[in-house]
Parts: C-alpha cells; structure tokens; sequence
C-alpha cells in the first residue's frame, strides 16, 4: 500500500482481507484475548512476541486503523488513543519527565496549551513558549541542555498560523530533539510533516479524520527516523532497560522504526489506558475512507467564505491561509499546495459584542466548542475554549478578543455566504 497515493491509502489502508474475510474492518468487541498456555502468554508479556491479550493496551480494530494512518502519514509505526489530548500527553511524556523541558509553539490550541502550561508543568515539565513566527535566535534561545522535544501545530486552532516545519525541524536536530508537530487541522490528505523534517506526529482524530461529529480519538505516529540511539543520553526509556518487562530495551528490539509506539504502547497505554473504543475506531475508518474528498470540499467552502469576508464592510480582518494576501499564504503554498483547512478566523466590527449578535443570527452554522467536521459550526474561542487564558497569553496565542472560528461544512458555499450576509446584516 506504500507505493500508493493518498487517496487510495484512505480508502484501502491499513486493512487487506483475506478469501473469504470481511470487507469492512470487523469491530473486535473483546476486552481479553485467548491463550492455550500460560508459557504462550508469558512471551507477550515479556515483549518476545507481539498479540493481544487485554484492549487496555491494544485492540486489533484499533490496530488496523492505526496502520491506515501510519500509510497516509508515512510513518513506521502507530497507535490510537482516546482523545487528541491523550495523543500530544502520551507523545510528550513517552520521552520526557520530571526536570526536563520542551520548546513549543505558543500559537497551540487552547486545551493542548493548558495540558502543557498547567498540568504537565505540575508532573515537573518545563515549557518555553515561542511563536511560530520567531526569529532563528529567539527559536534557538528557547532551548536548553534539558530540553527533550519540540512541539507545534502544522496549521493552529484557532490561530491559523502555518508552521515552518522545515525551520522547526532543523532547529530540533541542532539540538539532537525530536520534532513533534499537531496535524490535526491539515490532515495527512494536505500535508505529511515528515516530508518537511518532523519526527512524531499527532492528531486529534475527531477533527476532519472522523468527519463527522461522531466519536472522540486521537493517533501517534512515528516516522521511525529520528535516531534515539544517537542521543542515547538524553531519551533512556528507549535506550536503557526497562525492567517492567525483564530489562527490554526498545531501540534494541524494536528499532528505530518501532521503539517510539512500542514503549508508549507497553508503558503508558498499559498505566494510563486511554485507549480508543474498537466502535469509535471503527467509526474513524469510515471517516477516513472519504477524508480526501471531503477535505477538498471544506476547503473550497472556506476560500470562498473568507474571500466574501475579507471584502465585507462590517469584518475587520480575516485569516485564512488559502487566501492570496494572507500573512502565512507564502508557508501554505510551500507545506500545503493543495488546501489547508476549512477553519475561517475573522473578526467583527464591534469586537465582542458584534461578534455574539452575528453568531447568534447564523441559521446554518451551529454555536459549537467542535470544530472541523461535516456540519459549518462557530465559536468565540475567548469566552470559550480559551477563556482560561490571560489577555497576555490570549494575545501570544493568536486569539484576540473579537476572534469569530467559522469551520465551514460539507454544504452548498453559497448558501453558507447567503447565511453569514443574512448575519452580517442583523448587526
Ligand atoms: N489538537 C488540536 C489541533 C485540536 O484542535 C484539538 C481539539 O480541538 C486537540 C488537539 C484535542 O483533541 P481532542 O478534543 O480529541 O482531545
């Protein structure tokens, strides 16, 4: 399935059945898993052989979805999680803890941000903040001798800055770190960071990839490429043994390409267990199948909202990459030739108060905390997922206090700018 193109990896990824097998994925709805001897058993537990035996830690659904967006991506390994918040946690804290560090991207989304500034600082992990538009200096200045990774968003919720992954990536080397790069919002149909130098990739799976407001997930995957070994010194969970499972070390057995979800699978999925439901793995596969047509249709709907915006006397500024004059058009068309995503951010003569009497005149877009799937929907990111924010930190993070998130649907765009004019015109 390498050899071939993202569209067909969305449909026939990560699943090849035999004569006789389902077509579809089967949905294996087993906590536990059958063994004839407990000798048998004993070797999963030890690491010497790969199966399953409990859904806490693995799941054969999971598994060949996980697989499908290993394919798209283009990685060596993968695995699902519960949440896109259990994904960027468990891609964090498989390789760092208490006293380390990690350079992120202050233009992240609100909730992954909190993660990190507050509960992730609480285990004993610094984070330094820097924006995606930085200078190399200020880039290189925010690393330290502890730092262990470097983290953004491929296009940020609800910022919409591009990132320059290239730029990041390159720094993160420099520095013998692993670039971990958020790819929820440009999908894996729009770009693939590994191709530009990221090392890890994430998604919050409930985005685009289910599509369509049914179930919550998340995935890691690996490009297998950063060498751990190299700086065997700053990541011993994968280069020295790990004693839970009889001194394994999981560069040595499962190399380059596997030791990243291996360990993250055996220790934190075993001690967290934020695994994702077989039935809403499932539920993504099916998302997945039409990601590609869908995607080309949120972004066709988004440049032609956004270009009716961006002339409309009554919005004050708006951006969306897509659009010829905006700030990152330039890093869209390097990163994402094809589209970017179908989030809109704009803002409403009148600041806060205009901008609750649009949404509240809008009859197709619902007020919605979700963003990104079939339904156009619409947030105040500052009296919500962001309202845990200071005005400085709203500020570092992109979000102004007028800030309008319009994640344009599947529907007609003409009834979606008929709607918003309707809006507009109520104000
Ligand atoms: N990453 C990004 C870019 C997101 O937009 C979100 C949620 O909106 C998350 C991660 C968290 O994902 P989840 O809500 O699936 O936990």
């Amino acid at each position: 399935m390498s050899d071939y193109r993202i569209e067909t990896k969305c449909v026939q990824g990560g699943y090849t059945p035999g004569n006789g097998e389902p077509r579809q994925i089967p949905i294996i709805q087993s906590t536990t898993f059958k063994y004839a001897t407990s000798e048998a058993m004993g070797k999963l537990f030890d690491l010497e052989e790969s199966g399953y035996f409990y859904t806490r830690l693995q799941n054969p659904t999971n598994d060949m979805v996980a697989a499908k967006i290993c394919e798209m991506e283009g990685g060596t390994a993968a695995m699902l999680t519960s949440s896109g918040q259990a994904a960027n946690f468990y891609s964090i804290f498989n390789i760092a803890g208490c006293g380390d560090h990690i350079v992120a991207s202050s233009t992240i989304y609100g909730g992954t941000f909190n993660l990190f500034s507050v509960t992730m600082r609480r285990m004993g992990i610094e984070f330094t903040f820097v924006s995606p538009d930085c200078s190399d200096e200020e880039l290189e200045n925010a690393f330290k001798d502890n730092t262990k990774a470097v983290f953004g968003e491929t296009i940020a919720n609800p910022a919409l800055t591009v990132l320059d992954i290239e730029k990041f990536a390159n720094a993160a080397h420099r520095h013998g770190v692993p670039l971990i790069v958020d790819n929820t919002f440009a999908t894996p149909v729009n770009c693939r960071p590994f191709e530009w130098g990221a090392d890890i990739v994430t998604h919050s799976t409930t985005k685009y990839m289910d599509g369509h407001g049914s179930a919550v997930g998340g995935a890691i995957v690996d490009s297998g490429k950063f060498d751990w070994n190299k700086y065997a010194d700053k990541f011993p969970g994968l280069t020295t043994p790990d004693e839970s499972y009889h001194g394994v070390v999981y560069t040595e057995r499962f190399g380059l390409g596997g030791a990243f979800i291996t360990k993250a699978t055996a220790q934190l999925m075993r001690d967290f267990g934020s695994i994702q439901a077989p039935q809403n793995a499932y539920l993504l596969n099916l998302g997945l199948e039409s990601l590609h047509v869908r995607m080309a249709r949120h972004c066709e709907n988004a440049l032609a909202v956004a270009e009716f915006l961006s002339k409309h006397d009554k919005i004050s500024w708006v951006t969306y990459a897509g659009l010829p004059g905006d700030k990152y058009h330039a890093l869209a068309e390097k990163y994402l030739p094809n589209g970017t995503c179908g989030v809109v951010s704009f803002g409403v003569k009148g600041g806060r108060k205009a901008a609750e009497k649009f949404m509240a005149g809008l009859k197709i877009a619902a007020i919605e905390t979700h963003v990104a799937d079939a339904r156009t929907c619409c947030l105040h990111p500052a009296s919500a997922t962001h309202r845990q924010m200071s005005d400085e930190e709203l500020i570092a993070a992109g979000v102004s206090a007028d800030l309008v998130r319009l994640s344009c649907g599947l529907e007609n765009k003409d009834d979606l700018i008929e709607d918003i004019a309707q809006a507009l015109d109520q104000i």
